[in-house]
């Protein structure tokens, strides 16, 4: 069976063809610069071992949808004899807001909710609808699968998805945490679950998403309890150019003494803030680490708050759960640095957890999933690398089998230890 993975922005398509029964990524790509000029496609026949790029005008998400369907069907980087091989699709949704509390099939109803919550996220859903759309009219006879970034975290109590502003907030304009990143949380806490040897409904698992885009998550009896991503991705940890928490008042009190309005003061706290905001010329953590071993007192600066914040959410979170049995790091800055690893998890007594300071210097996402504690941490910290795509995959087998019902029920195969 054959599963068409899409991730659809404003000006991209992303795609990733996944064999079920093999449980491999038999070729993925994007297309990049949709509608603004300069377009190009992208296309990786991974077991093939070959990849290439085209350069050409891509004026619709309609128009990039032929050249996935021609890269995956015709020249030296084919996959498939024809799209009919292709049993279902699945497509990242960012926003599923209150509505969406797990993965759904997609139904023309499905379309019109998914299009009443895109006030809740402009910039994505609309992006997301367009390639539904596009994709729903290229394949038309096979069912086609909604996985939301959020949908993992509508577990969360009141208590902590809740704001104290007031309440019409969140009656009328429906302002609440949200979080985000669902679909790496649930990944690596299953997988944390099944390292750990247990099921993931007996686990407490903190889990670190820190990429470009950061947010940690406390994971209680398998469930999101709470997640540092809020009403929209801004909030939480320092990101590589967004502000996470910040005192409330510093924007208003900006815009005053800037004489800017909110739209320009959104891009500024989103774009022109977090690692480059305090680097002043990095988001790639790489650099940073570079020049912070240079001596860049800037660069060293980020890294010392990107560290300093995790391990005040490491330790919020451990009081929110009340137990925890593992941390896990993932996505590229936590699967790949040692170092920020070592400045948020080290010398954590409080937490009975000990790292292991040589086997974590040593650990990247090539390694694959490895336990960077020592034998004696109470807390096991984990690296695993993330791997949302087989969750939508997961997803979708699930509900053209009629086996899925949520999240935790789900009986995701990757349980299986011997799997991965
Ligand atoms: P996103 O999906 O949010 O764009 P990723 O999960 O791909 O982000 O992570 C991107 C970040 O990971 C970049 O800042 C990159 O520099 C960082 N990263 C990748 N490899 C390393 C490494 N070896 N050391 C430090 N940071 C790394």
């Amino acid at each position: 069976m054959k599963i068409l993975a899409l991730n659809c922005g404003s000006s991209s398509l992303k795609y990733q063809l996944f064999d079920w029964e093999a449980k491999q990524v038999v070729a993925q790509g994007i297309v990049e610069r949709i509608g603004i000029g300069d377009s190009f496609i992208k296309h990786e026949a991974v077991q093939l071992g070959k990849s290439g790029t085209i350069k050409y005008a891509i004026d619709n998400h309609e128009v990039a949808m032929q050249w996935v369907i021609n890269a995956l069907t015709t020249g030296g980087g084919a996959v498939l004899s024809s799209m009919a091989e292709i049993s279902a699709v699945g497509h990242r949704v960012v926003h599923g807001g209150e509505k969406f509390k797990k993965s759904v099939l997609i139904t023309d109803d499905i379309v019109n909710h998914i299009a009443e919550i895109s006030h809740l996220a402009p910039l994505h859903n609309p992006a997301n609808l367009v390639g539904i759309r596009a994709a729903r009219a290229s394949f038309p006879e096979v069912p086609h699968v909604a996985i939301f970034d959020t949908a993992f975290h509508q577990t969360m109590p009141a208590c902590a998805y809740m704001y104290p502003v007031p309440y019409e907030w969140y009656k009328d304009q429906s302002v609440r945490r949200y979080g985000f990143h669902g679909t790496s949380h649930l990944y690596v806490s299953k997988r944390a679950a099944a390292l750990l040897g247990k099921d993931a409904k007996e686990c407490n698992i903190i889990t670190l998403h820190i990429g470009n885009g950061v947010s940690c998550c406390a994971i209680k009896n398998g469930v999101s309890i709470d997640t540092s991503m809020g009403f929209t991705p801004l909030e939480g940890a320092i990101m590589g150019t967004r502000c996470g928490d910040i005192d409330p008042a510093i924007p208003m009190f900006m815009m005053r003494q800037l004489d800017v309005g909110p739209k320009y003061m959104d891009s500024l706290l989103n774009k022109k803030s977090g690692i480059l905001g305090v680097t002043g010329k990095y988001t790639d953590r790489r650099d940073v680490e570079i020049a912070a071993g240079e001596g860049d007192a800037r660069c060293k600066l980020a890294i010392e708050i990107e560290a300093y914040r995790l391990r005040k959410y490491l330790g919020s979170y451990a009081a929110a759960l009340g137990r925890v049995d593992a941390v896990v790091f993932t996505a590229g800055v936590g699967e790949n640095s040692g170092l920020i690893r070592q400045k948020t998890a080290e010398a954590l007594e409080c937490l009975s957890l000990e790292l292991d300071t040589e086997k974590n210097m040593n650990t990247r996402s090539k390694n694959g999933e490895t336990e960077i504690s020592t034998p004696n941490s109470k807390v096991k910290v984990f690296m695993i690398p993330t791997n949302e795509e087989l969750v939508f995959v997961e997803d979708v087998v699930g509900i053209l089998k009629g086996t899925y019902t949520d999240h935790l029920e789900y009986p995701y195969t990757f349980k299986n230890k011997e799997l991965m």
